[in-house]
């Protein structure tokens, strides 16, 4: 079951993915009582960031402290988490203890008690994109966000690599894509709007 709580921080996206009594998060972005109250008595294995993007991180340490839980990200998220210009935060999120944190580089699986989670190191959005895969359901953070191809503008966007990842995010076998803002879509949907933004961004 994927339960959606929708932050206060520009309506960012945290997900409760659970099966029976346990779960894990993707985000970090709404205040960690709303959270709480959707994990209920479940055990948190696991916090997975999709970016370092403050709107997607903000509460990440009263989380992970609360739940007692590792938290997962690209090896890139660092940089953003530690630096507020980075992370859009305007000064209110800088990281400095990374003891609970687990790095991840380029694709992969993440084994927790319950939950075998794929990573691919995406790009595009920012330096720091990593999308999550369990059981047909895709996270992706901010790169595709429903319609939207997520800004390419800001610290660590990049053009030709969001196209990088629009093409992988086409060619990867899964049923439906959660991304950071906004509902959810299936594969069908977003395979037309990759294509989309594939093309324009092949002009
Ligand atoms: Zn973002």
């Amino acid at each position: 079951m994927i339960e959606r709580i929708v932050s206060n921080l520009v309506e960012s996206n945290v997900f409760v993915v659970s099966n029976g009594d346990n779960c894990f998060i993707v985000d970090a972005g709404v205040e960690l009582d709303k959270v709480k109250a959707v994990v209920g008595n479940k055990k948190v294995e696991a916090v997975f960031l999709t970016h370092g993007h403050y709107d997607h991180c903000f509460y990440v340490e009263e989380y992970a402290k609360e739940f007692g839980c590792k938290v997962y990200c690209s090896q890139f998220a660092k940089d953003y988490l530690e630096n507020s210009e980075h992370n859009y935060s305007e000064g209110k999120l800088k990281i400095s203890d990374f003891s609970n944190f687990c790095f991840l580089n380029g694709n992969g699986e993440v084994s927790l008690q319950h939950f075998n989670v794929r990573y691919f190191a995406l790009g595009g959005h920012s330096k720091s994109d990593m999308a999550y895969l369990y059981d047909g359901d895709i996270f992706v953070g901010d790169v595709l966000i429903g319609r939207d191809m997520g800004r390419i503008d800001l610290y660590g966007g990049d053009k030709s690599a969001m196209k990088t990842s629009l093409e992988f995010l086409h060619g990867l076998d899964y049923k439906t894509m959660y991304s950071g803002h906004g509902e959810e879509n299936a594969k069908q949907v977003q395979d037309k709007v990759a294509n989309l933004w594939i093309k324009f961004l092949s002009r």
